[in-house]
């Protein structure tokens, strides 16, 4: 995966995954998760994930995650507290003396942004009167308690009201997106779904400035390395004029415009598509639209093919066959019983897939192609790409998942599944790391505990599998 992984991103290999982080958005997703905060996790049932993502398309992550706990990014200033994470760069004491340190640290970067043939004008011209935003430390290190469900992303970020707007989009910008389409191949309606999830259409993308977001993250905190890189490539965009610069705002992490793209992303996948000779993806739509499907394609998106859709699984169906490590044709998958979810059959030939089923044996499953994978280049976690596949679907015309969401199972708190961890490990079995995350070792051991209490082994953990740990 092209993913620019700094530091803590673990693994999460389970097939289910529903993980999230989103590490901001100071923006995104309608709105919803304005200045929410950072860094959860979100993991609904099996799956579990890594703190973060700082992905290729940057700290993204899903969704909200909290319902409650984020209070401490919910004020203007810094809180002047150690950082939940624990990391030495991110105590009081460390974040003080960084930030007094901040304009030498800036001025020592001003080789390293010469070599990128910024001029020492411009370099003075961005970074005089630059000032450390230490509330990002805040955000960096937020950890909330709860986490949402796969399927309350879902109807987050899947709304009537996205659905009507993005059709309005693709109508208003037909041209664009048919010339868009024609050049990368990439799907107009999956275009038009990360638009309108990751910035409402553009209306939402943030409003910090990405040069003063980067800056303080490569002088401050725990990933100086990886926003050095990030704050000399926004050094590069503004002096090369490809941005505005008083357009050039974003998430805390300095992902911006309507794609929400960092610093790096843009270097290496944004187009002038509108031929102005700038690389413009805040203020041209063709730009922005371009620089999406460019980076769709470079990530291995298949013209015509689709991400995925809904499938059925028969009655007593081997869910050790699900998650991402076991890709196998239509064929194989027709032969174990998979039909369309309408109960048609599997389409012949094509890529292989993966079957993912996010809740468990009581929620719909989905088979996973090629340009799920692709989608989920732009936010490593499968609640976001399958929200972008269905929003888009929908905006097509189609209908809602055929399967409910088990909407009844609570999904655990953080203390629960440390809990869960706990009665899994006093029964002998290696769940790894008991850390509230509940990855590939977690998930294997549920599916262990459910096959011997005669339950499907779909690795789920719920509320009602917690319960019956407690009363074994
Ligand atoms: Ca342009």
């Amino acid at each position: 995966m092209d993913t620019h992984l700094i530091g803590a991103r673990r693994a999460c290999s389970a097939s289910i995954r529903v993980c999230s982080v989103r590490i901001s958005r100071t923006g995104g997703v309608a709105g919803l998760f304005r200045n929410f905060s950072i860094g959860v996790i979100a993991c609904a049932g099996l799956s579990a994930c890594a703190d973060s993502q700082f992905s290729d398309n940057g700290f993204k992550s899903l969704a909200p995650v909290s319902t409650g706990s984020t209070t401490a990014a919910g004020g203007k200033e810094w809180s002047g507290r150690s950082g939940a994470s624990g990391h030495p760069a991110m105590t009081a004491d460390a974040v003080r003396t960084a930030a007094a340190d901040f304009p030498s640290c800036i001025a020592r970067l001003e080789p390293a942004a010469a070599r990128r043939g910024i001029s020492q004008q411009d370099f003075v011209r961005f970074t005089s009167g630059l000032t450390p935003d230490l509330r990002l430390m805040d955000l960096m290190d937020a950890q909330p308690e709860f986490t949402k469900a796969f399927w309350d992303y879902l109807d987050t970020l899947v709304t009537e009201a996205r659905i009507r707007r993005g059709r309005e989009m693709l109508a208003r910008y037909d041209r664009d997106f048919d010339a868009v389409e024609r050049s990368y191949g990439v799907d107009r309606h999956v275009l038009a779904a990360i638009w309108g999830v990751e910035t409402n259409f553009g209306s939402q993308g943030g409003d910090r400035p990405v040069l003063r977001s980067t800056a303080t993250l490569a002088c401050v905190g725990r990933r100086q390395a990886y926003f050095r890189e990030e704050f000399l490539s926004a050094l590069e965009i503004v002096s090369r004029g490809d941005v505005n610069p008083d357009h050039f705002k974003g998430s805390w992490a300095g992902a911006f415009g309507p794609t929400q793209f960092m610093p790096t992303t843009f270097k290496r996948h944004a187009v002038d598509f509108d031929g102005d000779g700038r690389r413009d993806i805040v203020d041209s739509i063709p730009d922005v639209l371009a620089s999406m499907a460019n980076k769709l394609r470079a990530d291995g998106w298949i013209a015509g093919a689709p991400w995925g859709y809904e499938v059925s699984v028969p009655r007593g169906f081997d869910y050790l066959k699900a998650g991402r490590s076991h890709q196998m044709t239509l064929a194989q998958w027709s032969q174990l019983g998979v039909r369309r979810a309408d109960g048609g059959p599997l389409p012949s030939g094509g890529d292989t897939a993966y079957l993912m089923v996010p809740a468990g044996a009581k929620g719909p499953a989905f088979l996973m192609f090629q340009n799920f994978r692709a989608i989920m280049r732009y936010n490593p976690s499968e609640a976001y790409a399958l929200a972008i596949g269905h929003l888009a679907d929908r905006m097509r015309g189609g209908g809602p998942f055929v399967r409910p969401w088990p909407r009844q199972e609570r999904v655990l708190s953080r203390n629960e599944r440390l809990e869960l961890q706990r009665h899994l490990a006093s029964r002998g079995h290696d769940i790894g790391e008991a850390d509230g995350r509940l990855g590939p070792a977690s998930r294997h051991a549920i599916m262990k505990f459910q096959a011997a209490q005669g339950l499907p082994p779909d690795g789920f953990a719920t509320a009602s599998l917690l319960d019956r740990l407690r009363a074994n």
